[in-house]
């Protein structure tokens, strides 16, 4: 389904950004409608809301592809591979695959989707800490391009799976112990987490004793992850030296030299104005510097690096827009009461982000009062948004836009209360398409066949 809305295109009459209004953490299409309300991609988003319904995600296709080309032109010698999980349907696979990205994966289900819209399966990278037999059966039987070894167990269960006479490249999941991320949950590069193997206990260099001599394996490389939301090229710094001292160690103990080296992803993205950002150019000058002088150092030929970029690809371009149904004004605060939330969005509950929703589709008042954008869901918890600045007439029936919702909102969403999980719909030239429907009460009732 494709509709036009409108004829605000790029030569319409969408207005820049008001001055003294940031809007730096929004699509760089954004701009403002004559009336009050935000375009994105030429569409404005009260129209789109009345279309489409709310809540309602809107993904700006152009913004995805400008930041796939982004890191493609600071990383032009390595493989940038989109991490899935941040959120996947078939056109964003799509829209990655003609940047020139791969695609990471953590399930036989995104595998599927990934493969079966014509991703080219050498190009994907298959992760998990717990692999099922399933997951590895389908990353076999579809001939993906890695899988990565997050376990000792994993290397006799994959090992089984590859018929005789075939080789599985492998990488091995490595815990270089470089604690980074925005919180203690995406944490993932110190030992006592769950993912990847341990270099301080040795656990990391008997996987790679193991899976040396696993003649249906093929070990590629070397990857870690080392959190999310990392705002500094610091860690990764550290973890890469870690990681060439790990490959400099089996080259002399194995005669092996690994030509890849995976450094996952993790990079940070601003909320909120004003937040910090991992700097994409900075991070590939340092990389680059560090990997020739940390390899010609340890005597290693450089290798092919592997990046894995989620969020910082598809999170800045998502617009979540929801409409006001309560407002309701207490002793001591003002809760604005939305229909979406946590199912939506758990990531104010899980991690504590802040947002900063914005008031569109109309005019409003100058003045502001300071509210709790609350979502709909039967939990005290379910706070979209604390202590926000509002126009201080925000009412029912208004539309609150939330930036910066691409990434680990839907990926996440659940069912919660049995309210269907919102549509998506991709914007660009002033033109708004339909990618993932709303779910429907019978969607979820399908399932539920005991009665
Ligand atoms: C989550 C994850 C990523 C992507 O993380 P972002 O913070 O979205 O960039 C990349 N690689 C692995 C292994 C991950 O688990």
């Amino acid at each position: 389904m494709s509709l036009s809305l409108g004829s605000l295109g790029p030569s319409g009459p969408a207005l820049p950004p008001a001055p003294g209004e940031d809007l730096s953490v929004w699509p760089a299409s954004t701009a403002h409608v004559p009336g009050g309300d935000l375009a994105v991609g030429g569409v404005p988003l009260a129209e789109a809301a009345d279309r489409f319904g709310t809540p309602l995600y809107i993904l700006d296709e152009d913004e995805v592809r400008s930041r796939c080309r982004t890191y493609k032109a600071a990383f032009p010698d390595a493989d940038v591979v989109y991490a899935a999980k941040a959120y996947l349907c078939r056109a964003v696979a799509r829209w990655v695959r003609e940047e020139g990205l791969g695609l990471d994966v953590v399930s036989a289900g995104e595998l599927e989707l990934a493969v079966t819209t014509g991703f080219p399966p050498d190009r994907i990278v298959l992760h998990g800490n717990a692999k099922s037999p399933q997951d590895l059966r389908t990353a076999v039987r579809l001939g993906v391009g890695r899988i990565v070894i997050d376990s000792g167990t994993e290397i006799a269960r994959l090992a089984a799976l590859v018929p005789p006479g075939d080789r599985q490249k492998v990488m091995l999941r490595v815990v270089p112990g470089v604690s980074a991320g925005g919180h203690a949950a995406v944490r993932t590069g110190t030992d006592d987490q769950k993912f990847g193997l341990s270099l301080t206990d040795g656990s990391a260099q008997h996987a790679v004793d193991r899976v040396l001599g696993q003649p249906g394996l093929a070990l590629t490389g070397l990857h870690c992850h080392i959190g999310s939301q990392v705002t500094t090229v610091k860690p990764y710094v550290a973890a890469l030296r870690r990681l060439i001292g790990l490959m400099a160690r089996i080259r002399d103990q194995h005669g092996v030299v690994l030509p890849e080296l995976d450094l996952g992803g993790g990079h940070a993205v601003a909320y909120r104005p004003g937040e910090p950002a991992l700097d994409i150019t900075a991070l590939a000058t340092r990389i680059r510097a560090e990997l020739a002088e940390g390899c010609a150092r340890a005597d290693l030929p450089v290798p092919r690096l592997i990046l894995e970029p989620g969020r910082a690809v598809i999170g800045p371009a998502g617009v979540a827009v929801y409409r006001v149904l309560t407002v309701k004004r207490t002793a001591g605060r003002t809760l604005v009461a939305v229909d979406g939330g946590m199912s939506d969005n758990p990531r104010p509950a899980l991690y504590g982000v802040r947002y900063l929703p914005r008031l569109v589709g109309r005019e409003h008042s100058a003045a502001r009062a300071l509210v709790d954008v609350v979502g709909r869901y039967c939990e005290a918890g379910d706070v979209l948004a604390a202590d926000v600045s509002l126009p201080d007439d925000v009412r029912p029936g208004d539309l609150l836009a939330v930036p910066v919702a691409g990434a680990y909102h839907l990926s996440m969403a659940s069912t919660y209360n049995l309210v269907g999980r919102p549509p998506v719909i991709a914007v660009s030239a002033a033109t708004a398409r339909l990618l993932v429907r709303r779910e429907s009460l019978a969607d979820m009732t399908a399932r539920d066949v005991g009665a």
